[in-house]
């Protein structure tokens, strides 16, 4: 039988009517074996996470503030879901545990944790499923990092006792049995891990939405859904700012190969997003997979006559970069100039003093800083085997009026990267997209 590991986000798990519907989906489908829940999440627009209370109280605690109020509420959220769920299940003891354990100091990610560690108790007694503390599975080392062997040799050990399995998402122990959390939004990891662990066939992540879309629906209007996308070209995206999926959960599956599936809790019937390590296919009509976007860039353009045939120019304009602790996004060149794409925070309270160490480093003839730049990346895996897509990416562009400022095609040929001008981004991204999806 195949093996699913399936993850719900916080929006998944936020009342009992989501409980029940996640429920429901679990029992669709045997092989949906292992559960990673995240702690609730917002139940309405101006509602609060329950990670956010838990954070708020660790606060309130290191300034010797009474935490009781805000507790109240967490239990409340708790309680209410077990109530509403009709569970005969007694969580006041493991509340009063938590609440005395933060008192006691038992530092900033613990108190976070505790948002999954409960939500996990209570979708394990829902579903009659084992409950597997992520405290005596998942391993961070001294200096932090996540130790993937040591979890994978544990947590797979585990996971073979148990025939079904709630693991709650978003933390692990140090070593020296400190609770330590991973990055917001740090459940998409666990999911990942215990996919690996569990060598499953496919790793499931249910939240809100039916998977990565073409565009952003903020400024496309219904933009279409990507149906396979590859890791490389989902990491292209993301760091231009589509996010669905925690960046660093991509690599536990990655190296073992298991797909990642992006579905939606609320609309289950939607097949959603496939993340593949490879695919011979693509959609010949739309050619590209997405596009994304960002603003807040700055660009240094250094120009000097016979640049070209200077051995170590760029070298030492990069040096300069280097000592000022900056890191750099793009390097678009010419025959005699050389543009640097940076993020626009890097350079605060830096600029004269970078733009100084250039012109005594490479005495060019000219340097120049210019804010405000947008950088766009059309990315699709079959754009090189299909021609003239550089040619529609740049017409639909200017064809909406807006003047391109910056192109960069890596080698790879699986992203176009376009700067414009920060006011123009959205005519932009919305020229491309209606180029390539009809
Ligand atoms: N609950 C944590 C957060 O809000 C982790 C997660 O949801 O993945 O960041």
């Amino acid at each position: 039988m195949q093996v699913k590991v399936v993850k719900f986000g916080g929006s998944s798990l936020a009342d009992a009517e989501h409980f029940k519907q996640v429920a429901s989906i679990i029992q669709a489908d045997p092989s949906r074996r292992y559960v990673v829940p995240s702690a609730p999440g917002k139940r309405f627009k101006d509602d609060i996470k329950v990670t956010d209370m838990l954070y708020a109280c660790y606060e309130k605690i290191r300034k010797h503030e009474n935490i009781d109020e805000l507790y109240e509420q967490i239990k409340a959220r708790y309680n209410g879901i077990i109530a509403e769920l009709g569970l005969n299940f007694d969580i006041s003891g493991e509340l009063e545990y938590v609440k005395n354990a933060m008192m006691h100091r038992s530092g900033r990610d613990y108190a976070a944790s505790r948002g999954e560690y409960l939500n996990g108790l209570i979708l394990a007694k829902y579903l009659g499923y084992s409950f597997v503390d992520a405290e005596n599975v998942i391993f961070f080392r001294e200096n932090g990092t996540f130790d993937e062997e040591k979890t994978n040799q544990v947590l797979s050990e585990e996971l073979s006792q148990h025939e079904t399995a709630v693991i709650p998402g978003f933390y692990g122990v140090m070593p020296n049995g400190t609770i330590k959390t991973f990055s917001r939004g740090g459940s998409d990891i666990t999911g990942s891990i215990v996919a690996r662990a569990a060598e499953a066939d496919l790793y499931e992540n249910w939240t809100d939405v039916s998977g990565f879309m073409m565009a952003d629906p903020r400024i496309v209007d219904n933009p279409c859904a990507i149906q396979t996308i590859t890791y490389r070209e989902l990491r292209e995206l993301s760091y231009m700012g589509a996010t669905v999926l925690h960046e660093d959960a991509i690599f536990p599956v990655r190296y073992a190969g298991i797909p990642i599936n992006i579905r939606n809790t609320n609309a289950p019937e939607d097949a959603g997003t496939m993340i593949v390590a490879e695919t011979p296919d693509y959609d010949t009509e739309k050619v590209i997979t997405g596009v994304a976007g960002k603003k807040g860039f700055s660009v240094i353009t250094i120009e000097k006559d016979m640049m070209n045939s200077e051995i170590g120019f760029g070298r030492k304009v990069l040096e300069v970069l280097e000592e000022n602790e900056i890191s750099f996004e793009h390097l678009p060149s010419g025959i005699d100039n050389m543009s640097i794409v940076i993020s626009t925070d890097e350079l605060e309270g830096r600029r004269e003093k970078i733009v100084s160490s250039i012109n005594r480093r490479v005495k060019p003839d000219h340097v120049s800083v210019e804010d405000n730049l947008a950088l766009l990346a059309v990315v699709g895996r079959a754009m090189v085997k299909a021609k003239g897509t550089a040619a529609r990416v740049f017409d639909s562009i200017s064809g909406a009026g807006v003047n391109i400022r910056m192109i960069d095609q890596g080698s790879s040929e699986i992203s176009i990267i376009v700067g414009v001008e920060a006011h123009e981004f959205n005519k932009a991204l919305e020229a491309i997209y209606k180029e390539f999806v009809k």
